[in-house]
């Protein structure tokens, strides 16, 4: 294991692994160039180990040029503008070959061909070391991927974790120390969430945190906590961000041993979904996903009346306070769904039916993950 800086990597790649598949892709390199005189252009800083062992191995001649992509922030919106620097060589006409350390979604890689094409070459060719196949987004063929990877954060062979790492020979990968799986199960009121927490954090070997039965047991135990989050809690209102997001971070700091959480009732906003993940990245960890019970509003309704029988709960006796909980989650929570789709975590799961039978449901989604 190393260290850099605040972060710990074992080793995942071997120097004898990468040199191999630097064999394998030069021979497919040397044949499709035979006779050709390329232009190599390195993508500096990360593609340095990468662009050397290349080309030592190339058959003819050729040429090498390295250049750099600035970004910088537009002057009229937050969006990144990027710009090709270094490259003093005249590339109309000529076959380019563009070497890259790693493609992740694609987006430098993209901006790059834009800015060659223009300038008119004969031909571009595209070799990467390393590829990540599910971050990436583009349509642009990669001619020559040397590993293909899973969404890891790597460094070493020219990688680097904020300046360190770079001249490591073998490659590294965060230590994901925990392996926490972590899971927001999320839905309207009355879709069950509970209750299948309660089957999941058995089968999971997780730590179920309900923020309503943390503010219950708070009530029940007249604390100032609890007395504050009634007014809110009888009305079918949000608890203050403030105040849930504390709570929530105590629960699990008690936690620090647990395997993973099953987090019910939490976020609710986009500021509790970011304190989560403030929270979480501290422990080097994130959330896994989001499974989401989907349940039709009526049903909803019923149901809650039904446990409002036996639950003891005032929030679940009255039909006006159930029916403004369930407009509070379309209205303040809902948006949340969003949020974690664009972070591909978002799983929908049919919440209609049998116990057993949604817990399947679910447990087919938390396996796959
Ligand atoms: P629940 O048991 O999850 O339906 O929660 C019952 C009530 O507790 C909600 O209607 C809110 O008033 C409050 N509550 C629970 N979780 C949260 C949260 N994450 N943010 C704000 N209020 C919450």
């Amino acid at each position: 294991m190393i260290q850099l800086h605040d972060l710990q990597f074992t080793p995942y790649i071997s120097e004898e692994k990468i040199m191999n598949s630097i064999e394998e892709l030069t021979v497919k390199i040397n044949d499709d160039l035979k006779g050709e005189k390329p232009l190599f252009i390195g993508v500096l800083n990360g593609s340095f180990m990468f662009a050397t062992e290349i080309i030592k191995r190339f058959d003819g001649d050729c040429e090498v040029s390295f250049i750099k992509m600035s970004s910088y922030e537009g002057t009229a919106t937050t969006e990144e503008v990027k710009e090709l620097i270094g490259l003093k060589e005249d590339i109309a006409g000529r076959t380019v070959v563009v070497l890259e350390d790693i493609v992740d979604t694609g987006n430098t890689i993209e901006v790059l061909i834009e800015k060659l094409q223009e300038k008119k070459c004969k031909e571009i060719k595209i070799a990467t070391l390393f590829y990540k196949p599910e971050a990436y987004k583009k349509e642009i063929k990669i001619d020559y991927i040397g590993i293909s990877i899973p969404n890891r954060f790597i460094v070493g062979f020219g990688l680097d974790y904020d300046g360190l790492g770079r001249n490591l020979t073998d490659v590294y990968q965060l230590k994901s120390d925990n392996n926490m799986t972590n899971l927001v199960l999320f839905g309207p009121p009355g879709a069950g969430k509970g209750t299948q927490a309660e089957v999941l954090k058995d089968k999971y070997n997780l730590k179920h945190i309900s923020t309503g039965d943390v503010f219950r047991y708070n009530i029940k135990n007249a604390t100032e906590l609890g007395t504050l989050a009634k007014s809110y809690i009888d009305k079918g209102q949000l608890v203050p961000d403030e105040v849930t997001i504390k709570m929530l971070s105590e629960e699990v700091d008690k936690n620090s041993e647990a395997k993973g959480f099953i987090f019910d009732g939490f976020p609710r906003t986009e500021a509790q979904a970011q304190a989560l993940k403030v929270l979480l990245e501290s422990k080097k960890a994130s959330v896994s996903a989001m499974v989401a019970l989907e349940v039709d509003d009526e049903v909803l309704v019923q149901r809650l009346l039904e446990r409002g029988k036996t639950s003891g709960r005032a929030d679940d006796a009255d039909e006006n306070v159930i029916r403004n909980r369930i407009k509070v989650y379309y209205k303040e929570t809902a948006i949340l769904k969003e949020y974690y789709e664009k972070e591909d975590k978002y799983f929908g799961v049919d919440g209609f039916g049998e116990v057993p039978e949604i817990t399947s449901r679910l447990s087919k989604v938390i396996d796959n993950l």
